[in-house]
């Protein structure tokens, strides 16, 4: 779904394939619609370089909005896994949340005031080139994006998750009653209030005004978007609360079946995969752990090579599997699984394996607690 450009400030920069749809779309509806009307001296063609320019300035732009979130963040020591470009945007994938609210607030405060920063240079250049006679299609894009790059600051402002201004809002609620999961709630009232009105909004304009129809299914698209981006955002704080205080070794599991690297995968198959119902088995060998050999390390080995390979030829090996310790928080577990789209994580104890935790056991663990109402202490 995504393609990967390369790497700026040491993070993947990744383009959604929903961008180049809408990348067309803004150059399409600027040579045909906007700038006929607002330029109509200019010829047809260069009304589409003008249209092909913009939509890349404004892509520069968005791109520029979402590495100063990240900025802030790395210099924070806060890891940013991937940028995301996409149509409405950017998302700054971050494998943790801000551990303050001053934080918070400074890095999703960032995004809107670059976006703002641009569209004040970009104005200066247009303003200045007029007077000393720019090409009439340079002043057409550095006009479009001062204006698209200011809504663009003023879009992101609403207080409303996902968008900046919701953060902004969380981080401020937060840092005044010290507590990030009322601070959440809050926040997450005022996006859904928001949404609804949008939605509302949107569906009169297409009942009321058949002319806006397109303008009002945008507005119900970004009431939706914002709802939902709320609801995840309450679950993720929800489902981190609840982990607070449990380590990886409360919850993991011990007591493995575990396989030596010498047998072969056809025994592995018949004593292992056919009786067990495990997808897949820790590899040691004098107490210290080799590897992992899952069903898929069995799959890329041809069936009639199975009698002749061994488990250790055919394992992950142990520098290539993702580990945590048992003294790691269950929270931060959670966010390793995440980030690296994977369901089980192997705890390592020095080169022993002391466990296994999976997403199945820390969810588990979430809900225990938030069936009993177990109160966690109010984190800072
Ligand atoms: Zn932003």
């Amino acid at each position: 779904m995504s393609v990967n450009i390369g790497k700026i400030l040491g993070i993947p920069i990744r383009i959604h394939w929903t961008l180049w749809f809408v990348f067309l779309l803004i150059a399409w509806s600027l040579a045909v619609g906007y700038l006929p009307y607002t330029y109509p001296s200019l010829s047809a063609t260069t009304d589409w370089i003008v249209g092909v320019a913009s939509a890349f300035l404004l892509f520069v732009s968005v791109l520029v909005h979402e590495l100063s979130h990240s900025y802030i963040a790395k210099k924070n020591g806060l890891p940013i896994a991937r940028i995301t470009l996409f149509f409405f945007g950017g998302v700054s994938e971050m494998t943790q949340e801000p551990q303050d609210a001053s934080l918070e607030v400074r890095m999703a405060a960032a995004g809107p005031l670059t976006s703002f920063a641009i569209a004040a240079v970009l104005g200066t250049l247009w303003y200045v080139g007029g007077l000393v006679g720019f090409p009439l299609a340079v002043l057409a894009v550095l006009g479009y994006n001062a204006l698209i790059n200011a809504a663009l600051g003023a879009f992101n402002l609403i207080p409303a998750f996902p968008l900046d201004g919701g953060r902004v809002l969380r981080g401020s609620l937060w840092r005044s009653s010290k507590n990030l999961l009322s601070a959440t709630r809050n926040a997450t009232r005022v996006s859904e209030v928001l949404s609804l009105l949008m939605i509302a909004a949107g569906l009169l304009l297409v009942v009321v005004s058949p002319d806006n129809f397109i303008d009002g299914i945008w507005i119900i698209f970004l009431g939706w978007f914002i709802w939902s981006g709320a609801e995840t955002s309450l679950q993720q704080t929800q489902m981190t609360e609840a982990l607070h205080g449990i380590s990886v070794g409360d919850i993991m599991t011990r007591n493995l079946l575990t396989v030596g690297p010498d047998i072969s995968v056809q025994q592995l198959v018949n004593d292992y995969f056919l009786v067990h119902p495990h997808g897949g088995y820790p590899v040691v060998q004098n107490d210290k752990l080799q590897g992992v050999v899952t069903m898929s390390s069995v799959r890329a080995i041809p069936r009639e090579k199975r009698e002749y390979e061994t488990v250790g030829q055919a394992m992950v090996p142990y520098q290539r599997l993702l580990t945590i310790g048992p003294g790691a928080s269950a929270a931060e577990a959670l966010q390793k699984l995440a980030q690296y789209n994977v369901g089980r994580l192997i705890v390592t104890d020095g080169d022993r394996i002391a466990g296994i935790i999976t997403r199945g056991d820390l969810m588990k663990a979430i809900r225990t607690r938030q069936d009993l109402g177990v109160q966690n202490s109010p984190y800072r």
